[in-house]
């Protein structure tokens, strides 16, 4: 104790930093040995219409078992995005989400109307042959392009934007849709919308957060809904917490809701269990 406390700062500092460099290397090496132990699995989020409150789609997300722990994202996508692993990720993960729909379509609970939309990272749609890649998955496990959303953020949209539309357009050709994810957090968010073909808006979280609190933001969420509704896309809210945002959100649009309020994300399974019991809608 004495002995620490008589040091200097930047010797502590320099500690702390080396302390955090360690730690860092370590989640490096990790996260490289997780992908060839599989460690990576995705829960999925159900996403409820407000009109009839019934589950549309479902958003799977990544999560990575590391021991005895389950790290959320935000943890290591970073990490992967740097060094393009997202691309060895970003594409077992879109073939564990087929896998999945192949399993509820053999169970008879897939319903023909459903989704499951998976966030793409803008490495993935800049790869030259990210289309080939999607088509071969969705043949290997026989589902048809219908059952997948992509969900881009702008940044990744804006990156090439031209080349960034004609592929969107060729996935969409083959039945997938688009979201644009974190809708508001952008910089450029109006002027590029009109350009891109997404069949969904996503409000970003931060902006629901503070309905029935801010005015303000109140107001943006309804002009965000009249845009949506005037480019003809679908609204979705995300981060829905509170009943007083449900209400208010339903009084507000024909849009779909996604958030806590509703559900966690969970297991796949679960989910089935949960949401699709069979025979709720004429099956495939
Ligand atoms: P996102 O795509 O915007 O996903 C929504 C995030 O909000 C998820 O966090 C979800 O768990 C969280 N969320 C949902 N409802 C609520 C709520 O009511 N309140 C609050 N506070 N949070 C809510 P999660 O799962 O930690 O994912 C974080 C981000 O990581 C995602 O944001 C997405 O950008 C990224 N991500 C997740 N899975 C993948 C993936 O497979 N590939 C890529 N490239 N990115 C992914
Ligand atoms: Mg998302
Ligand atoms: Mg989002
Ligand atoms: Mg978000």
């Amino acid at each position: 104790e004495s002995k620490k406390s008589g040091r200097n700062c930047s010797t502590l500092f320099q500690d702390e930093m080396a302390t955090e460099a360690a730690e860092l290397l370590k989640l490096e090496r990790d996260i490289s040995s997780a992908i060839f132990k599989d460690e990576f699995f995705f829960v999925l989020q159900p996403l409820v219409s407000s009109v009839t409150m019934e589950v549309t789609s479902a958003e799977a997300l990544i999560r990575w078992q590391r021991d005895d722990t389950v790290v959320p994202p935000n943890q290591f996508i970073p990490f992967l995005e740097e060094s393009a692993l997202i691309i060895d990720v970003g594409e077992k993960m879109l073939s564990k989400v087929c896998e999945f729909l192949a399993q509820m379509k053999s169970e008879k609970r897939l319903p023909n109307s459903f989704k499951i939309a998976v966030n793409i990272s803008g490495k993935q749609l800049s790869e030259v042959n990210f289309i080939e890649k999607v088509t071969n998955v969705l043949r290997k496990y026989q589902i048809a392009g219908h059952y997948l959303e992509f969900e881009i953020t702008e940044s990744v949209a804006l990156d090439n934007l031209k080349d960034t539309i004609k592929k969107i357009n060729e996935l969409k050709q083959i039945g997938i849709s688009f979201s644009l994810d974190d809708f508001g957090t952008g910089y450029s968010s109006l002027s590029h919308l009109k350009d891109l073909p997404v069949d969904k808006l996503k409000i970003d979280r931060s902006f629901i957060n503070d309905i029935n609190v801010d005015k303000q933001d109140e107001n943006l969420v309804k002009s965000i809904i009249q845009l949506a509704v005037n480019l003809g896309i679908v609204t979705v809210a995300e981060g829905v917490e509170t009943v007083q945002q449900v209400n208010w959100l339903k009084e507000n649009g024909n849009m779909l809701l996604q958030g806590y309020y509703f559900s966690r994300p969970i297991l796949p399974n679960d989910f089935i269990e949960k949401y699709l019991a069979p025979s709720t809608e004429p099956l495939e």
